[in-house]
């Protein structure tokens, strides 16, 4: 893993989920995580995880995220940035690299920590051989 060095708009998107990462509610694993969405409107939108007693309800910062971004009418991702504490940055899950998917199969992927460590990759390169709506035949 390398630490880069980012542009200002992918900057930004790690400024936003950093401060939306304050909002995460993570009582029961203290691994508060936030995440940012750029779309190719150029809109920003964000989630952060939401933990709950009944664990398996728990919804993770990513798919938060891409559930504002689609309901707000904006569906066409072109990058995320996940944010989180500590020396390591963020793994996106198995069920958020599938939804980011459906939205965004080339998107560029930010993984930070609020320390400054970032790793950029892509979706692809995190879900390779992905399964998606052209599997389907549907289309977008
Ligand atoms: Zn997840």
């Amino acid at each position: 893993m390398s630490d880069e060095t980012l542009g200002p708009a992918d900057e930004e998107l790690v400024r936003v989920a950093s401060l939306q990462r304050e909002r995460a509610y993570a009582p029961y694993s203290r691994y508060k995580v936030g995440a940012a969405i750029r779309t190719k409107r150029n809109k920003i939108h964000s989630g952060a995880n939401v933990e709950n007693a009944s664990y398996g309800l728990t919804m993770c910062a990513e798919r938060s995220a891409v559930f504002g971004a689609v309901g707000a009418g904006d569906r066409e991702l072109e990058a995320i940035a996940v944010v989180v504490a500590g020396d390591e940055p963020p793994s996106p899950c198995g069920a958020c690299r599938q939804v980011l998917y459906e939205h965004g199969p080339a998107m560029r992927v930010i993984l930070a920590t609020t320390g400054g460590r970032r790793r950029v990759t892509t979706l692809r390169e995190l879900l390779p051989d992905a399964f998606g709506p052209a599997r389907l035949g549907a289309g977008s």
